[in-house]
């Protein structure tokens, strides 16, 4: 239990039990959920949350929550966060190939919600603040305070926001857990010799267009434009909605230009004016999409008295919008799992928990991890043979019935199951061989002719396409078989 220094003998006894550095999504959620549990503890819990401003953020990340997300967000007791932020429903995607859209509904009445993340995030901290046993203290952490013997973590150093504090204070706990977001200034001191370092994929370019029509209502919209990475857009507000354009590295000099030349004309035109006037307004935002496997916590080389949540630990590509939704999932988990330790101090009743946690949070997290990263890879294909598997993937989600149920509900967050993942997308690869068969494809009416024509392969391009096949099943396995290696790799 928390023990004020000032009250103690021992130098090292602590403020509080738990202290949280961050509060976005992640903090905000594990704040709010510790207060539930510390009313059926034998001693109240002091959970202390360090931001660094708690001023409404201006960001283009976490504004679409997937169904799954709303389902722990529920299981949380924050539901109410997205109600009176002008949020929009939202009941599935549409992704548009070459002008045509596709239609994905979310299955069953799976509902997801979007909205201006900082609206959101101004929720969930007014939650954290009316928390009883929560103390939010606006402050700037910038070292974590180790035992000089055991190097044990014991909490954080931080200057806290307002006039003439320049002093650092030591905030000292039983367990110290770092939510402080995907540039993490403290993963690689907690994750020692086992961290990873994330690996950039590309960036997204953000801006918000004024009153457009989506080609599909309450729907997130997926271009697949050829030369780049997909499009996205969703409404966030009655008037907002997001536009992220995904630029793979190196940024060119002028984005706005690869933009307008470029990226426009392959939109909806319903979108091209609203486009045109947000670039005359104001720039484009940009933010890295990084890929980060989630390596396992409590061990012998990872740092004792600190874990770490949110994007700070685990990260994967955001076009499938799916980073809050593991957030929330793991708060939800971590709260039931830390509601059975008696003392946050005995580092091996918290190993235990980290080691269940990182195995029962698999099923969502490695769903959503994996798949938002081998999507992207066929969404964003720069290479043939991938072309041919982001076709096939379009022409399979056509097929409609479980082709689509199937998919979208991984990506929703509401079936859990990396195997269901595995099986839908090597019947993507098999379907994107025998389209490569059987499908009409545009070709040149004669030879140096510029006029086009639907075309089905003869039997005399069937050698070529045999060896075209294999090349298509490979690139298939080396997208998804890495990305499952990091997950199931278990030390
Ligand atoms: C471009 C982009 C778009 C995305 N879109 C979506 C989406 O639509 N849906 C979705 O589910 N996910 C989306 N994500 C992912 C999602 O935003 C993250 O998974 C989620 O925000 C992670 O929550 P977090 O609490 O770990 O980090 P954050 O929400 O970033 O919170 C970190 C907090 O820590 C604070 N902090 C940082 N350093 C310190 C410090 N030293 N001291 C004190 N406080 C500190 C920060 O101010 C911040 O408040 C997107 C990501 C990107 C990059």
């Amino acid at each position: 239990m928390a023990e004020s220094s000032s009250s103690s003998s021992n130098m090292w006894s602590t403020t509080y039990d738990i202290v949280i550095v961050g509060a976005g999504v992640a903090g905000s959620a594990l704040a709010h959920a510790l207060d539930t549990i510390s009313s059926k503890r034998k001693h109240p819990l002091r959970v202390c949350l360090l931001e660094r401003s708690l001023a409404e953020p201006d960001r283009i990340v976490g504004e679409l929550l997937q169904p799954g997300g709303m389902a722990a967000l529920k299981d949380l007791g924050l539901e109410e966060c997205t109600e009176g932020i002008d949020a929009i429903p939202v009941h599935g995607y549409a992704v548009i190939l070459n002008g045509k859209p596709v239609h994905i509904p979310y299955p069953g009445n799976a509902e997801g919600r979007s909205f201006h993340h900082g609206r959101f995030i101004q929720a969930l901290r007014k939650k954290a603040m009316a928390a009883a046993c929560v103390e939010v203290i606006e402050a700037s952490v910038s070292e974590l305070i180790e035992c000089p013997v055991t190097g044990r973590v014991l909490g954080v150093r931080a200057t806290r926001k307002g006039d003439g504090a320049v002093e650092k204070e030591a905030f000292f706990a039983d367990l110290t857990v770092v939510a402080d977001g995907c540039f993490s200034n403290f993963r690689t001191t907690v994750m020692g010799t086992t961290g990873v370092k994330p690996a950039l994929r590309s960036y997204f370019a953000g801006a918000i267009l004024e009153d457009v029509e989506l080609p599909i209502k309450n729907c997130g919209t997926v271009c697949l434009v050829k030369g780049h990475g997909p499009v996205l857009m969703y409404q966030i507000g009655e008037h907002d909605t997001r536009i992220l354009l995904d630029i793979k590295p190196p940024l060119p000099a002028d984005i706005k230009e690869v933009v307008l030349n470029d990226i426009l004309p392959q939109l909806p035109s319903s979108t091209h004016l609203a486009l045109h006037r947000a670039l005359e307004k104001d720039r484009l935002r940009r933010m890295p999409n990084s890929f980060l496997p989630p390596a396992e916590q409590g061990g012998q080389s990872t740092k004792e008295g600190v874990l770490l949540l949110g994007d700070a630990w685990n990260m994967r590509h955001p076009l499938t919008g799916g980073g809050m939704t593991v957030a929330f999932g793991d708060v939800v988990l971590l709260r039931n799992l830390l509601s059975k330790v008696g003392d946050f101090e005995d580092w091996k009743a918290i190993s235990k928990v980290l080691h269940k946690w990182h195995w029962r949070r698999k099923p969502l997290a490695a769903t959503i991890n994996i798949l938002s990263v081998a999507l992207y890879d066929l969404f964003g294909a720069d290479d043939e043979n991938l072309e041919v598997l982001r076709t096939g993937c379009f022409k399979y989600f056509e097929l409609g019935g479980d082709c689509i149920n199937g998919p979208v509900s991984l990506l929703a967050g509401v079936a859990d199951s990396p195997f269901l993942l595995f099986r839908h997308f090597f019947a993507v690869a098999f379907y994107s061989i025998w389209v490569l068969f059987t499908h009409p494809r545009l070709r040149p009416v004669s030879e140096g002719s510029e006029k086009l024509v639907l075309v089905r392969p003869s039997v005399a391009e069937y050698p070529a396409l045999v060896a075209k096949s294999f090349a298509c099943f490979y690139t298939a396995c080396i997208v998804f078989l890495p990305l499952m290696w990091t997950e199931i790799r278990w030390w």
